[in-house]
Order: C-alpha cells, then structure tokens, then sequence
C-alpha cells in the first residue's frame, strides 16, 4: 500500500481499510513510506503493516505514510529498482491511493513489469526462482484528490473534506462582509477542475462563480458580473461573494484571475472589495465523516477486487457511483480524466462540461439560475401560483438552505411563496405569511429551521381544519421539508382528499431529517451534517482518554434506523456498533464482552462502542455501561456518553446544503408542473443511485418495515455493515498487535 502525489484528507482511512481487509484475508501486507520515492529506495521505506500500526489513523488529515513526488520513478531505472525492491519482499499486489499521476505511474510499472524481470533476472539482481514466481504485478488504485477530477468515480476521497474547509471560510467571510457592506473574491483550487468553486458556491449562496469548464458565455462578462452585483446591491444584500476556480479561464482560454476579478469590482465599480486566497488550507484538517467512509470502503473493496479478479486482469480504479463503491479499468478513466484536460487546452468547453456528468451540469444550471433570480420575475403569461411550504418532524441542518433556494426560484417564476410557521400546527391554525426575497437572505448556512418545526401529525379532525387553511389562503401547491412525521402527515392529507377536496392540491416531500429513516431516498438532508458532529465529538472523547485503560459508550440519534450509528461507528472506528435493525441480544452481549476483555488484554487501551438510541429497549445505554464495567473487571473503566441534541444543531454541511439545493429546485419545477395539471401527482422526492427521483406519494406505507418506523429496505445496512465488523480488529489481532500505544480503533 501506498500513498503518492498530492496528500488529500481520507487517504489514512483508505490505507487502513485496505490494510486490515487484506490481513482479514490473510494476506502479507507491507506499507510504503513516501510513495514511489519509497519504492525506488527500498530499505526501510517498506514495512510490514499491522491492524496496530494502522491505528489511531483515521481522524488524522494527510497521510501517516508520507506522499513525495519522485523523478526516479519517471525513469526505467529507477522503476527497475522498484521493482527489485518490491520482489524482495514477494510484494506482487499493489493498492496506490492518489492523483491521475500516481496511478498513472502505477500503471505503467505494471505493463513493463516482466520486462523488468527479465532485465533483473539477466543482471544477477533477482532469481530467476523469485521472478517465475511473482509474474504479473496486480494493481488497484483509489484516487485520493481534492480536486475531485477523476473519471470512474463521481467523488474522490477528499473533495468533501475540502469542500468543508472552504465552505467554512466563505462563511466566516461572509459575516465580516456583511458588517462592513464589503465583496470578496475567493480563490479556490482547481486547476482543470470547477467541482470545488461550483460546489462551495452553491453552499454559500455566493453571487457568481468562474469555473473551467464554462468560461463567460459573453465577452462582455466583466459588464454581467458588474450588473449583478449593482442589482445585488439595490435589494439590499449586505454582501457579495465571488469565487474564482485558479484555473478559470475565458471563452479564448486567457485566465481569468481572482485578482482581475477583485479589481472590476473595486477599481471597476468602486465596491469595498478584498481577495482570499485559501490556497492550502484547502488540503489540510481532519476528514470528513463522507471521506472517511468513503476511504474505507475502498480501502476494503480494492483488497476484496485484486481477490476476486483474474490475476492478469487490467488494473483497477475503486471508485464511487451512484452512490455504490464500483470497480473499473484503471487506464479508461485515466485517459478519460485526460481528455477533458486536452478539450480545455483546445477550448472546446462544451464538449469537457458534458463529460463532467449530468449532476455538475445539473449543478452548474442551478447555480445560474439562482445567480440570475430576481425578486419579481413575470409567469411569462402562466398563471402566477401561491405556493405554501412547512416544515414537521425535528430540526434538521439544510431546511432553511432549502426554504432559501424553494422561495427564491419560485418566485423568479412569478409564484408567491407563503410560509407556514411551526409545522402542521401552523397549518391548522392558519399561521401564514408571504416570503418576500430579502427575508430568506444568509439561510443557505443557518442551522435550525427559521419557519419553525413540529412534530405533530394532523388528526382527521384536524384535517378539515387544514382544508380550511388551504381554501382560504388559495394555496395551488404544499411543499413539506422534513422527516418521518413530514410523510407520514402527507400521506393523510393527500388520503382525505375525496372527502376534503381542497386537500387534493399537489403535495411533494423533501427529505429532511438527521435520522435518515425515510423511504424513497438514500439519504435524508441533515444527516451529513449530524454525522460530522457526532464524528467530531467522539474523536474529542477519545482524545480526552489516551492517558487512561477506558471504553466508551456513546449514545447517538436516529429513532429506529441505525444510520447515524453504523456511519459514525465506521467513520470513527468504534469496535461496536449496535443498530434497532439489528438489535442487541444476551449472546451477543457475551461475546462482546469477551471481545473487550480480550483485547485489553493484548494492550489495547481504549475501546469505543456506538449504540443507536433506539438498538433495543432493555439493553440500554446504562445498561451496556453497567456491565462493560462489571465484567471488566480491573481491565479498563467504562464512561458512557449521550449526545443528545448537538447532533441536531451547528451549520449544515456543504453536502446537506447543496443537496438540499438540488432537491427543492426540483420540487418547485414539480409543483409548479403538477398545479398546471388537471391530475395533479403528489410525491416524495429522494436521492436515489445520486439522481433526483420523485415516488408517488400514496406508495409510503407500503415502503415501510411493517414493525418500525423506518424504509423496509436501506442500502447503507448492507453496504457499509461487513467492512465495519471488518474494520473493528478481532481480539486475535489486536492481542499481537504493535506497541499498546495505539488508541485502539
Ligand atoms: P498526482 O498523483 O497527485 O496526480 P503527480 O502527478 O505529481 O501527482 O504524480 C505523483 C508521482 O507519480 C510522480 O512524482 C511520479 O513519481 C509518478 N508519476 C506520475 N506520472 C508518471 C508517469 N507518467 N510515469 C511514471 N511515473 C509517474
């Protein structure tokens, strides 16, 4: 294993997950310091890897094992000693995590692999015994970038960990900009590559954005950004935010610079504008819960891939579609990822936008036409709708992003948007009132939810109270942004409908819910954002904990579905990891203790269990502390920790902001369709393979476990539960493992 090229956040969990997938496979595992620098000088460089020794690794940025760039390795002789190097320790496999580069170079190392062998064979330096032995080098790459540029996988481990850094940069910029009524230009990384400026500025409502694949359509660019920064400012927004990808460029391939940008704005217009370059801090800090688990998941699938393929297959590329961790020939995608950076340099841009994919075109349209919505837009002759949209269930971070973006698009389509205050309740009770542009200004970052929550489910009774509402404030089309209670609340209004004509209005439901427990979606918006505070505070946990023997049991969130648990538990390497699907039983228990004892035992001095809320209702939290410390005995002491409601707060994450962005664009486009409709469609929208998808609204119960609260079928159980129990070392490993000084995950 090894790491090469550019370092990027989630490169140490890839590395561990391949590491204790192959010793789970039983295979030798050696790890590779300072990427091919490593390889070409041998020695030291490569050691043999433990579960230990990949311990305590995965809420570390960078990467453990070093990354360099080498020139030895650009030459045949210095990919001959490589290899000379590799065989002397029967090394025949390799897993690269890195840029286009490194698997490039990888690549090539595998294709002139016998020739190699013979040169070394023919000088004396490898036996001939050895080289008959090792014929073919095998090769899985994953690619570890922030840029987020590769073809074969629609994320590469470290663009959400940047997308964070640079999302709560432009945060903090956009309030200092606020006071002082200032603009910013922000430059972010990317050189033939517009994912991180595209992404980011979408996640913070900025007013404009320059990416590489689609340069100004107009020469006169400089004229649109300055109008639309002077209408920005007629309607009051306090501040203006553009961001500029280092690799813009314009419609004759001349760059087009932050710095050129700043000054059409200062000395062009007379704004009070400053430019950010965030340059590296792009790279660094923790990873992101998503990188983690995106890490380790290919970590494990590329061991699992180099198994199961024939051993002269063509290298592979682990990557993510879909949403499903997939496998493909390492070369194509490399080609590929080339061929957009050559349409670039030819300028035939619409050609490289078209292969960045459907969801960054979706994406780019989006954006566009948020930049160009304005607060009073014309229906163009169509009938102008009144649009109500209410919140129900909990909390959760993304519903004002979503509020945000569903009333501004709706009404530059000349709608009206009301806004139901404190969930159903407020629909009973005729709690109304018009958005108007400014009143959503700066929600795309605000957690909570401004328009107010609740979880109450209207009655029947209350139905025709609801009617009433919708009658009397002539409401065309309900857009519901919430969780289970959101659906279920639906689900009854659009039932009643032959008794209730007024409730036979079109209805569309926007998941919303940290739990992520509802069907017809993959994920819900909010549980990213949950994650990465569950994650971060139990990486704070653990810390607080290296001086001492102790397990922790963390209690966190997700009513019946054991989403939050199972992705915190692998994002953050908890040993256990129980779930309401699975439940918890006495045998189990048993043998969990045993675990425990085992391996503190062997010297392992911290142990970490995630128990969803819900997992089972007599094995509780408490209970699960009382006898992790009973049948501990003197090994280790046990604390327990509930999370409890700062999973639900803080600022929605890039993914939950743009996501929410995406979905509710799409849910206006479906009311406004479906109130033109004599049949009008009521649906729940989702995510589903990383596509918008809306499902008839009347399937919900049928989508539904007949014993819990929660989609009878989710993905994620099954995804991510085998390469968690792998992940967490059997007590076997751990007790031979390293030096004890591991925090054991
Ligand atoms: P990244 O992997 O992030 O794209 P680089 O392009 O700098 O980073 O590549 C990292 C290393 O991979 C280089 O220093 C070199 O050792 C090796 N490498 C890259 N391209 C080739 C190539 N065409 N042939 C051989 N080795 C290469």
């Amino acid at each position: 294993m090894l790491s090469s090229g550019g370092d990027a956040p989630g490169m140490n969990a890839a590395l561990r997950g391949a590491v204790r997938a192959a010793l789970g496979e039983g295979l030798d595992v050696y790890v590779i310091h300072e990427g091919f620098l490593g390889m070409v000088e041998g020695g030291p460089a490569i050691q043999v890897a433990t579960s230990a020794s990949v311990g305590g690794i995965l809420q570390r940025g960078g990467t453990v094992i070093g990354t360099a760039r080498s020139e030895a390795f650009r030459t045949r002789d210095g990919r001959r000693r490589a290899v000379a190097n590799l065989l002397e320790r029967g090394i025949d496999a390799l897993v690269v995590i890195g840029g286009d580069g490194s698997l490039t170079g990888a690549n090539l190392l595998c294709t002139e692999w016998s020739e190699l062998l013979d040169e070394l064979v023919a000088a004396g330096d490898v036996d001939e015994v050895v080289a008959e032995a090792h014929p073919v080098l095998r090769l899985a790459g994953i690619v570890g970038s922030i840029d987020n540029d590769m073809f074969g996988t629609d994320m590469t481990v470290g663009a959400d960990t940047a997308l964070h850094r640079i999302t709560e940069a432009i945060d903090a910029l956009r309030s200092t900009a606020a006071s002082h009524q200032r603009s910013f230009v922000i430059e972010v990384m990317g050189r033939n590559c517009g994912y991180l400026a595209l992404m980011s500025a979408i996640a913070t409502g900025a007013n404009w954005v320059f990416i590489p694949e689609h340069p100004p359509h107009s020469d006169d660019w400089r004229a649109a950004l300055q109008r639309t920064v002077e209408a920005s400012r007629r309607i009051g927004r306090r501040q203006i935010l553009v961001v500029v990808a280092e690799g813009a460029r314009d419609l004759d391939g001349e760059p087009i610079t932050s710095e050129e940008v700043r000054s059409i704005l200062s000395e062009g217009m007379g704004e009070d504008c400053r430019l950010t370059i965030l340059g590296h801090v792009q790279r660094g800090g923790a990873p992101s819960a998503f990188d983690r688990n995106l890490g380790t998941q290919c970590g494990y699938h590329a061991i699992h891939a180099l198994l199961d393929s024939p051993p002269d297959g063509p290298p592979l590329l682990i990557g993510t579609r879909e949403n499903v961790i997939t496998t493909s020939p390492l070369m194509q995608a490399v080609e590929r990822t080339n061929v957009v950076a050559d349409l670039l340099a030819e300028r035939r841009f619409d050609e490289a936008m078209a292969l960045r994919g459907g969801s960054f075109v979706e994406a780019w349209e989006t954006m566009k036409t948020l930049v160009r919505a304005q607060p009073s837009r014309t229906t163009n002759g169509a009938r102008s709708l009144r649009l109500a949209v209410v919140h129900a269930g909990g909390p959760a971070p993304g519903m004002n992003t979503a509020v945000r973006a569903g009333a501004r698009l709706a009404m530059d389509g000349g709608h009206t948007v009301l806004a139901v205050h404190g969930g159903f309740p407020g629909l009973i009770k005729g709690q109304l009132s018009e958005l108007d542009w400014m009143s959503v200004n700066g929600w795309v970052a605000v957690g909570g939810a401004e328009l107010g929550t609740n979880r109450h489910v209207p009655t029947d009774e209350e139905l025709s109270a609801i009617a009433g509402t919708l009658e009397d404030q002539r409401v065309d089309g309900l857009l519901i942004i919430g969780g289970f209670d959101g659906y279920d609340g639906a689900y009854r209004l659009q039932a009643a409908a032959d008794r209730l004509p007024a409730l036979g209005l079109p209805i569309v439901c926007l998941p919303a819910t940290i739990s992520n427990d509802i069907p017809a979606t993959d994920v819900s918006i909010g549980a990213d954002t949950a994650l990465n505070n569950i994650v971060s505070d139990v990486d704070k946990i653990k810390q607080s904990a290296v001086a001492s023997h102790r397990v922790f049991v963390v209690e966190v969130m997700g009513k019946d579905g054991g989403y939050l648990a199972l992705s915190s538990g692998m994002a953050t390497g908890a040993e256990k990891i129980y779930t309401p699907e699975e439940g918890i039983t006495l045998d189990g228990l048993r043998d969990d203790v045993h675990e425990l004892n085992a391996g503190f035992e062997g010297g392992q001095r911290l142990g970490l269990v995630i128990r969803g809320e819900h997992a089972d209702h007599v094995y509780t939290t408490p209970f699960l502390w009382a006898l992790f410390e009973k049948e501990g005995g003197g090994l280790f002491d046990v604390r327990q920790a509930i999370l409890g409601h700062l999973q639900q707060g803080g600022d929605p994450s890039p993914f939950d902001r743009i996501q929410a962005t995406r979905l509710v664009s799409r849910c206006v486009e479906f009311l406004i369709e479906q109130a033109a409709s004599e049949h009008p469609r009521s649906a729940m929208t989702g995510l589903l393979g990383g596509q918008v998808v809306f499902t008839d609204l009347d399937t919900f119960p049928s989508l539904l476990d007949p014993h819990a609260r929660r989609p009878a079928h989710q993905a994620w159980l099954e995804q991510l539960r085998p390469i968690a129990d792998a992940m967490a070392r059997p007590a076997e490993i751990r007790a031979c493992g390293a030096d004890g000084e591991e925090p054991g995950d």
